[in-house]
């Protein structure tokens, strides 16, 4: 009797099982359709990579597509002129897409297998940012079409963040109240394999040490002078005595700013920049409190004086497990990177610079979910605790790459970026109109949410009340 059940319910299932992959493949075939547009934007943003705050020209690039689009603009957000949004769509639900697009200084690669700046000493999209943006936009394009067609219900909301690396611009954006009215945000980040695994990552707080003694002649009056730079290695000592009473997820680097001008000058100022890390944002905020313990204390032995200014500060991510299960399936279904015959030949090159890379195909697979407790920081992480939140990642760098690196520059800039990029956009895409076709599917997502972020929850940004550091890359 069951069996027959069993039967008659699995019929009754596969007709409108088989109209939704219909449904899901006429999406991502309109998503292919427009593969040259996309390319040629995300080459531009490639082409012309602009750091942290400075991004005028991607970002205004990506505001003008959307525009185009139909999407409602709002620039300048959050007191940051490269931030924006952009709406379309009325009701519930409500899904936001994240779209970076900064670079990072001194990172220009050409996209050659080897070596070789494009222009020597400029940014390079080193975190394929510039296939982050775009591939974004697309599913944003894509979910647009599909509301305007369904007449279903719901608003899509892209957001345009600047500044990831270092500037911490979501986490003024979170501090705006941008994210208060989202159901669920589904993003992604380049990567050199396919997944979509829930996890964790780090929390941060960084910021620069300045201190100031007085100058003098270091061989003829060295007693009438006191060194900004005694006072930054001191605290430097401090703090590497500090490291070994800490928990074991932290993490603390920095690197000198300004040291003086010439040995024979007693230095006057002297600055050092630090980051802090720890799986859990209380204690990034117990451990940043005894680093500037050492700083003060260093300030009253060599006798100078010593301020800071915090420049970032990020949450650890929160998970969402039914979120990236979603994400999962819909990656599964839209399938990985394939390698036209001269990409197989570029990528053998580049792996031959990588040291112990996984094989080529595996750009083709969708790997299995599992849960990740990552080592870096990323301000998705305010995001997170905002709104549930899932991210995919890619394969459009070649097996094997890190990010952060020239061979993640270059692949970026050839069709094996552009497809991943795609993968990203279509998997995006058919996870938001999933949610809009079953909203049912946010109560799963919202239980786990509230169940992580716990019923005290109240935001506060590690960062403070400070304003965007707009000048931190100038
Ligand atoms: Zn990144």
């Amino acid at each position: 009797m069951k069996k027959i059940l069993l039967v008659v319910l699995l019929f009754a299932f596969i007709p409108s099982l088989s109209i939704a992959q219909n449904d899901k493949k006429k999406v991502i075939s309109t998503i292919d359709s427009k593969q040259n547009q996309y390319t040629t934007i995300a080459k531009q943003l490639w082409e012309k990579p602009e750091l942290g705050y400075l991004e005028e020209n991607s970002s205004a690039l990506l505001q003008k597509e959307l525009e185009k689009e139909g999407f409602k603009i709002e620039k300048g957000v959050a007191n940051i002129p490269t931030a924006f949004t952009a709406t379309y769509g009325s009701g519930t639900p409500v899904i936001g897409i994240l779209g970076e697009f900064d670079a990072l200084p001194g990172m220009s690669q050409a996209a050659e297998p080897f070596k070789k700046a494009r222009v020597v000493d400029a940014p390079g999209q080193a975190c394929g940012h510039h296939l982050f943006g775009t591939g974004s936009m697309a599913a944003a394009i894509a979910v647009k079409d599909w509301l305007k067609t369904s007449g279903k219900s719901g608003t899509i909301r892209f957001y345009g963040t600047p500044a990831e690396e270092g500037g911490s611009g979501k986490v003024y954006m979170v501090r705006a109240g941008l994210f208060n009215d989202i159901d669920a945000i589904v993003s992604w980040h380049p990567g050199d394999e396919n997944t979509s695994n829930p996890g964790t990552n780090l929390a941060t707080i960084s910021g620069k040490f300045r201190f100031k003694g007085s100058s003098s002649h270091a061989a003829a009056a060295p007693e009438l002078g006191r060194s900004a730079l005694d006072g930054v290695e001191g605290m430097n000592d401090l703090v590497n005595m500090l490291r070994e009473h800490t928990t074991e997820s932290t993490r603390i680097h920095y690197v000198i700013t300004k040291g003086g001008d010439a040995p024979n000058i007693v230095p006057e100022e002297a600055e050092v920049y630090y980051v802090v890390r720890n799986a859990n944002r209380d204690e990034v905020r117990a451990v940043w409190n005894r680093v500037v313990k050492a700083a003060e204390g260093s300030a009253m032995g060599t006798e100078t004086t010593m301020t800071y200014e915090i420049i970032g500060g990020t949450y650890e991510r929160l998970p969402n497990k039914a979120l990236a299960t979603l994400m999962h399936a819909n990656m599964t279904l839209v399938g990985g990177v394939d390698y036209t015959r001269e990409e197989l030949a570029f990528a053998k090159e580049i792996q031959k610079t990588l040291g112990a890379p996984e094989p080529i195909e595996s750009a083709k697979i969708i790997k299995p979910m599992v849960f990740t407790y990552g080592k870096a920081s990323a301000d998705t992480g305010d995001v997170s605790w905002n709104a549930p939140t899932a991210a995919v990642r890619t394969a459009t760098w070649v097996p094997g790459t890190p990010p952060h690196s020239w061979q993640a520059v270059a692949a970026g800039g050839t069709g094996i970026g552009f497809k991943g990029m795609l993968v990203a956009a279509k998997t995006l895409a058919l996870t938001a109109i999933d949610i809009y076709k079953s909203p049912k599917i946010l109560d799963g997502v919202r239980a786990e949410f509230n169940e992580r972020r716990g019923p005290d929850f109240k935001y506060e940004a590690l960062l403070g009340d400070r304003k965007p550091a707009l000048d931190y890359r100038k």
